[in-house]
């Protein structure tokens, strides 16, 4: 099985939002910088514990994006 790309990984997370928690409607930098500090959530891509959390606006809501920082920069330095 191939690694999936950093589009190809958003790209199925815009088509299927629901694989991400949910996020508070009106969230804030509080919000985020809590759930990142206070608490524990597997990285999204690898499983190792996440220490950055970003979050995705999709058709649903707003939703929660959990990446470790190897991840995060795998993210951020590869994606279109
Ligand atoms: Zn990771």
């Amino acid at each position: 099985m191939s690694e999936p790309t950093a589009d190809g990984m958003l790209h199925l997370l815009r088509a299927n939002p629901t694989l991400l928690p949910e996020a508070p409607a009106s969230y804030t930098g509080q919000d985020m910088e809590r759930r990142r500090l206070d608490e524990v959530h597997p990285c999204l891509r690898c499983g190792e514990r996440a220490a950055l959390a970003y979050v995705a606006d999709t058709e649903i809501g707003p939703r929660w994006l959990d990446l470790c920082p190897a991840c995060a920069h795998w993210l951020r330095t590869t994606a279109s």
